[in-house]
């Protein structure tokens, strides 16, 4: 039973249902009904592979502070990453950034408004270019993100969905007076109804249409991708600090949370070796603080030693003041360091 969707007539019943269930249902998002493309932009940016409560934290404090397209380019790499910090994915945040100095000096300061233009731009790939292309421009062309994958594998009760499958199915079923308000759609369903594991199939507004559905397989649609096992890393980081200052290391750019501050890596006394101090007192063992990435499972082994000097570090460390630590963007993890640090030091009453 998987040839639903294949006639222009039920392609037209599933867009008029889907569509008036959205009209109905959406939820009410702070950038739903933005008509701003950079704004749009930006929200897409934050959605990718985060939630959205945790956007909406995030979304309006960072348009007060980088209104528009000009702002953000002019902004320092510092101010961009702090805005960011605990958003997670921070090559999204320096891929904007440069994305915005882009528009700013090849586009005079106007987003694109076809797919290729959007493509061009660092960190754009096709689905925030159809996302964006469709919600700010209206352009007919489909945006296709996870949620839309599962939805489409479903739809059409297809378990090993290919990047093409997905390109020519969705472009087939896009709305075309509607096509950012289709596109919002689709995913608004994936993220409400059509969800991961058990699908709410009896609220779906189009489960009639559905293939997977009337198969009995929504639940093993799309077909579950073996996972590669996490890379399991023990890292040590050393708290260096004298007179009131700390020692931070700025990540290498491409790397693992790249451009942002952080405890320099490796023993204490190495470290301290590293820049020309020498440890004095002892050595404080912190928790361990463990954190998951996408592809690694971190734990890292702090330690914190007062030192006699700060002499001037290698050029990707920095003596950072105490109050100044705060302003810096550090990682979640180097935060609760940093935050059982504080605490160690409060009881101590230093
Ligand atoms: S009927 Fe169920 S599986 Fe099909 S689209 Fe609706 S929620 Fe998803």
């Amino acid at each position: 039973m998987k040839a639903r969707l294949t006639t222009p007539g039920a392609r037209s019943r599933l867009r008029t249902r889907l569509l008036a269930h959205y009209d109905r249902e959406a939820r009410d998002l702070p950038w739903r009904g933005e008509t701003d493309p950079y704004r749009i932009w930006v929200s897409e940016v934050m959605l990718q592979q985060t939630r959205v409560e945790t956007v909406t934290r995030y979304y309006g404090p960072w348009l007060r502070q980088f209104p528009d397209v000009e702002s953000l380019a002019d902004a320092s790499e510092d101010r961009v990453l702090k805005a960011w910090e605990g958003l997670g994915y921070y090559r999204r945040a320096r891929s904007l950034h440069r994305a915005a100095a882009v528009v700013r000096d090849r586009h005079g300061g106007v987003v694109p408004s076809d797919p290729a233009g959007l493509l061009d731009l660092p960190g754009v790939g096709a689905y925030t270019a159809g996302a964006v292309a469709s919600i700010a421009f209206g352009v007919v062309t489909p945006a296709v993100d996870g949620n839309v994958k599962r939805v489409l594998s479903r739809l059409y009760d297809e378990p090993k969905p290919t990047p093409r499958w997905l390109e020519e199915r969705a472009a087939e079923l896009v709305e075309p007076r509607r096509p950012g308000d289709w596109n919002q759609a689709l995913m608004e369903l994936g993220a409400t109804i059509c969800v991961p594991r058990v699908p709410r199939c009896e609220r779906c507004p189009v489960a009639e249409l559905c293939a997977a559905r009337a198969a009995g397989t929504e639940q093993d649609r799309p077909a579950a991708a073996r996972k590669k096992p996490a890379r399991v890393l023990r890292i040590s980081v050393a708290l260096l600090y004298a007179d009131d200052r700390l020692l931070l290391h700025r990540r290498p750019s491409d790397g693992l949370l790249g451009g942002m501050w952080a405890f320099p890596e490796g023993d204490v006394d190495e470290v301290a070796g590293r820049v020309g101090a020498r440890l004095v007192g002892d050595v404080t063992a912190l928790d361990e603080v463990r954190h998951r990435f996408t592809h690694i499972d971190a734990t890292y082994l702090p330690a914190a030693s007062r030192v006699d000097s700060t002499p001037t570090p290698p050029d990707d460390h920095r003596w950072v003041a105490l109050r100044d630590v705060e302003g810096l963007a550090l990682p979640v993890a180097q935060q609760r360091i940093l935050g059982q640090w504080t605490s160690s030091r409060e009881s101590e009453g230093a």
